[in-house]
């Protein structure tokens, strides 16, 4: 059987940074492949369903204040709520403090956050269940292993991953290569923050409590209990997404009781209610934010030795963190890409 044709363009990772590098190439003329170690797309901007109920179970809403990020935002064929969370309790600090600085547009979709990353996938050709494991250079090209999916090839390669996946995948590139060994280098500086987060749905009875996001002031375990169903016009079920802090996050990320303390705490906060769920579902991220300390201005495009290239996108490479950063270091690195393919 004949090999599909090596695209010009390969990138690691359908997640909002992956997608809008590929997107922004396709709308050029120039399509990518996206290879994708889940079963779909959107990585950290990620819903679930419960039931029938969508769940936004990573970056509860989306904002930014690019025009170009918010114009893209509009784009998207989903059913907006415009300034949501519209209702804050708590002096507790965000994960995002930008969020709610004058100027920052915030926004939800009854649909769920993933609405975003399936919209910039319409059309691209986003290979699922594709998990690359080692890279190696060649004449020319960079050969990418897929765990189960045989392996691809292209003459530019994008790792659009959180730091701690890309720099895992540059260790298995063999020999000693000076412009591998920088972006490595690049990689170790940063250390993602770890987030443990609770999906709970409530009995019917439950009333809905009166604000969206709650940040509890002086809780070192809940950072955040989000009023997910407020999203979800005529939910049937009251549902939070509880978050808990870095530090408290970090320390119990093997501790199999880390479900029951979040609840406890959500209890304490936010009334003996919010300590019963009647389902929870527990999810760890590992890498749920980048650290701003070690943020970039901008990504990255190393020429290897026999001509490929490599390219280091994602929510690290472009100032302020988070979606908006992931969707413009992604932008801003297609343009970097087709820049170099008219030199
Ligand atoms: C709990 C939580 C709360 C957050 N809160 C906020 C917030 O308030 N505001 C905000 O702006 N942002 C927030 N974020 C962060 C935001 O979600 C991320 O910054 C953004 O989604 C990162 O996008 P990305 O494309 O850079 O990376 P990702 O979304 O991580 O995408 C990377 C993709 O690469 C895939 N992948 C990894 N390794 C491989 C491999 N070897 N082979 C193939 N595929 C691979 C992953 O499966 C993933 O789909 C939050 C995130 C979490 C988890």
């Amino acid at each position: 059987m004949s090999r599909p044709p090596d695209p010009a363009v390969l990138i690691v990772g359908a997640g909002v940074a992956g997608l809008s590098c590929a997107r922004a190439l396709a709308d050029a003329g120039r399509p990518a492949v996206v290879v994708e170690r889940a079963r779909g797309v959107g990585g950290r901007c990620a819903t679930r369903r419960l039931g029938e109920q969508p769940v936004d179970f990573g970056v509860a809403f989306l904002h930014g204040r690019d025009p170009a990020f918010l114009a893209a935002l509009a784009e998207v064929p989903a059913t907006a709520l415009p300034g949501w969370p519209l209702a804050a309790r708590g002096a507790g600090r965000p994960c995002q403090p930008e969020a709610f600085t004058p100027g920052e547009l915030r926004l939800a979709f009854a649909e769920g956050v993933s609405a975003l990353p399936k919209h910039l996938a319409r059309g691209l050709e986003v290979r699922l269940r594709a998990r690359a494991t080692a890279l190696a250079p060649e004449e020319g090209a960079l050969r990418v292993a897929l765990d189960g999916a045989g392996e691809a090839r292209a003459p530019t390669v994008v790792l659009a991953t959180a730091p701690e996946q890309a720099a895992a995948l540059l260790a298995t590139v063999p020999g000693e290569l000076p412009a591998v060994a920088s972006a490595r280098a690049l990689l170790d500086l940063s250390r993602s923050r770890a987030c443990l987060a609770l999906l709970a749905r409530y009995p019917a009875a439950t009333p809905p409590p009166p604000w969206h996001v709650c940040f509890p002031e002086g809780s070192r375990v809940l950072q955040v209990a989000i009023h997910d169903s407020a999203k979800r016009p005529g939910a049937p079920a009251l549902v939070l997404v509880l978050q808990g802090h870095t530090a408290w996050s970090r320390a119990h990320l093997e501790d199999p009781g880390w479900p029951a303390a979040l609840l406890e705490e959500a209890g304490r906060w936010l009334g003996p209610w919010a300590a019963r769920p009647e389902h929870q579902e527990a999810h760890r991220w590992l890498h749920a934010r980048s650290d701003r300390s070690a943020e970039l201005s901008g990504p990255v495009l190393l020429a290897l030795p026999g001509g490929a290239r490599l390219g280091l996108c994602g929510d690290r490479f472009a100032p302020g963190g988070g979606v908006e950063a992931a969707w413009r270091s992604g932008r801003a690195l297609a343009a970097r890409i087709l820049e170099e393919e008219r030199r």
